[in-house]
């Protein structure tokens, strides 16, 4: 087939990439194809086709391929050039629904971004990557998808040596914070209003004909953020790495790296080996959403209302909504999770005597479980606070509630030791069990046995590493 590529950043954002193609994949191997996402975007590829053009052995006909640059705050200091160091955009696709979506190479090779790195990734990482976006879209949460994952044939060095694999990855787009900062940074007021125009247009296009578009555009970002991240607290999800050149101004979750959800809840989790003073915790979290959306926000003042001296006062506005509007987003999802009917004044005390009373226990199972206190208690060390809490959640749950609590809370997670399971056997040759747990993490709410279930005790603490 041939897959019709447009180019809308190219022609519309001259000076905000490099023309750099992918390095070729000496013996490219496909270990995993999206078909249902590749049908989504109107794609018939062959398997021939997907493991040539999406390891850089060959380009697919009518790609450009770039790297984005981009800047970043990453873990609270500002780094004035990241950029693509590893990622070639190929171009966009337009779907059969008319949704435009990026097509982006990851893996594919060094470019004036890679700072030193080697611009390449192993394939237990981009395998990582695809198996918790599925996750992500099977349960609805905007996110970057995996279009495949093909191994080059190279190996890299990491600690040791390790297959080297590209991801070929959808987003929205690759519009980030961070690529508002990079021309803010440097003064380039106009490149910022190119950006934000081509944001409007592309994801906000309502907002074009807003009384003051670029107030509405970060409106619209935080918002669309705000549910992110709420979507992300109630899958015990931690991104890991929310520096913000890892946040789409899409709203969609981007950048799977050091990601991994929570087993036993407790609010100060950390699994990302480089996360030493917990700034990406848990908890930490929403307070990270709102400093993020700040840095944002700094970059458009200019766009604000420039006929008056408003544009602080307009802009410290917006972000003095953000706390309100994610405690919002998050009692709407606690409501879900918790299988409450309408709205009551006492649900937000009722989610928060809940988190006070769950510490220690299995995030996913003890939602899932509520209806059954049988099965709940062994999840507890301590269920003196739970015992407490259950009559109160039963009132006010009502008839009904264990159905709404198995169509809204997962059975399956991608289980941290099942993740690593599938991982290492991949690395070694064996694509089984990815497939296997893929299958099951596509269907989280049919409860594959061995899928459900916490980590065995004495595995130790999980640790996960970015960049590999
Ligand atoms: P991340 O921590 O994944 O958000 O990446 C931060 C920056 O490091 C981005 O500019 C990436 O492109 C870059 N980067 C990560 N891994 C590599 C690599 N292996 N080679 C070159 N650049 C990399
Ligand atoms: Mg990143
Ligand atoms: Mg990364």
């Amino acid at each position: 087939m041939t897959i019709a590529f447009d180019h809308s950043w190219v022609r519309d954002l001259p000076g905000t990439f490099l023309r750099v193609v992918p390095d070729r994949a000496p013996a490219p191997r496909l270990l995993a194809l999206n078909h249902p996402l590749a049908a989504e975007l109107g794609l018939t590829l062959t398997e021939a086709e997907a493991a040539r053009w999406f390891s850089g052995a060959e380009l697919p006909p009518g790609a450009d391929p770039i790297a984005q640059a981009y800047a970043g705050h990453q873990f609270g200091g500002f780094s004035p050039q990241l950029g693509d160091g590893r990622a070639h955009l190929l171009g966009e696709i337009l779907a059969p629904d008319g949704r435009r979506f990026d097509l982006q190479l990851k893996g594919s090779g060094p470019t004036p971004f890679s700072r030193g790195g080697d611009g390449k990734a192993a394939v237990g990482p981009m395998l990582r990557e695809y198996l918790i976006s599925e996750f992500m879209a099977a349960m609805g949460v905007p996110t970057t998808r995996a279009l495949a994952v093909v191994a080059t044939g190279e190996q890299i060095w990491r600690e040791t040596k390790l297959p080297g694999a590209v991801l070929a990855r959808v987003a929205a787009s690759h519009l980030r914070v961070g690529t508002f900062q990079f021309f803010a940074a440097r003064g380039d007021g106009q490149t910022v209003k190119a950006l934000a125009d081509h944001a409007i247009a592309r994801h906000y296009p309502d907002l074009a004909a807003a009384d003051q578009p670029y107030l509405a555009l970060l409106d619209a970002v935080i918002a669309a953020q705000a549910r992110l991240v709420a979507a992300w607290m109630g899958l015990g999800f931690i991104h890991g790495v929310m520096n913000t050149d890892n946040m789409a101004i899409s709203g969609e979750t981007i950048d799977y790296g050091p990601c991994a959800f929570m087993e036993a809840y407790a609010p100060g989790t950390v699994f990302s080996s480089i996360d030493h003073q917990g700034r990406y915790a848990y908890a930490n979290q929403p307070l990270i959403l709102g400093w993020n959306l700040a840095r944002l926000a700094e970059t458009l003042l200019p766009l604000f209302d420039p006929s008056s001296d408003r544009a602080v006062e307009l802009a410290n506005d917006r972000l003095a909504g953000i706390a309100p509007r994610f405690r919002a987003e998050w009692l709407a999802v606690m409501r879900r999770k918790l299988g409450l009917p309408g709205e009551d004044a006492g649900d937000g005390e009722l989610a928060d005597d809940l988190m006070a009373a769950m510490e220690g226990a299995d995030w996913t199972l003890t939602f899932r479980r509520l209806g059954d206190e049988a099965a709940l208690r062994p999840l507890f060390h301590d269920f003196t606070r739970m015992q407490a809490w259950l009559p109160r959640w039963r009132a006010r749950a009502g008839e009904g509630a264990a159905e709404r609590l198995a169509g809204a809370n997962p059975a399956v997670i991608p289980r941290n030791h099942k993740v690593e399971e599938a991982l290492a056997a991949a690395t070694e040759g064996d694509m089984a069990p990815f497939h296997a747990l893929l299958a099951a993490v596509r269907q989280p709410f049919a409860g594959a046995e061995p899928y459900m279930l916490p980590a065995p005790a004495g595995l130790g603490p999980y640790v996960t590493f970015c960049g590999t």
